[in-house]
């Protein structure tokens, strides 16, 4: 299996309820690496771009209004199929959906404040990553 990066967002909900350390440990305990990463407030136009392909949901506006009501935290994950392995330690989008142990299950407090983002393709990743980072903000000495 190859190495690969994948993009994840700290919500603002995990961030002001101060679990941005235990879901850093999450990933860490299974295998992921911290890549790349960054402590910022999203604008509402950062916001509306990442979000664009949801434009027409009738979640966007509060979407977009909670993700820029706090800080996040933006990194790149990187290890061994990161974007399958991060998508299965976050959990269902809905958190009543979550398995057991999963971030979202611990931590998110709705299927809006569901405390994570993370890229569902390696196709996304790649997209997600460069959205947020420059290339050279991104290491590649593991
Ligand atoms: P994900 O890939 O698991 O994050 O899920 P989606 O791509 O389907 O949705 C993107 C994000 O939109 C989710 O992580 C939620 O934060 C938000 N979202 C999805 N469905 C709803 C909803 O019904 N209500 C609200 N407020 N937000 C939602």
């Amino acid at each position: 299996m190859a190495t690969e990066k994948t993009f994840s967002i700290i919500k603002p909900n995990a961030v002001k309820d101060n679990n941005i350390g235990n879901i850093l440990a999450i990933f860490e305990k299974n295998g992921l690496r911290i890549a790349a990463a960054r402590f910022t407030t999203l604008s509402k136009e950062k916001a509306e771009g990442f979000y664009i392909e949801h434009k027409d949901r009738p979640f966007f506006g509060e979407l977009v209004e909670f993700m820029t009501s706090a800080p996040v935290l933006l990194l790149c994950l990187e290890g061994e199929s990161a974007v399958t392995k991060n998508r299965e330690i976050m959990g269902a989008t809905n958190p009543a959906d979550a398995a057991e142990g999963t971030i979202r299950k611990l931590y998110a407090a709705s299927v809006g404040e569901n405390a994570v983002h993370g890229s569902d393709s390696a196709a996304s990743a790649e997209r997600e990553l460069s959205y947020f980072f420059e290339k050279n903000e991104i290491s590649d000495r593991f």
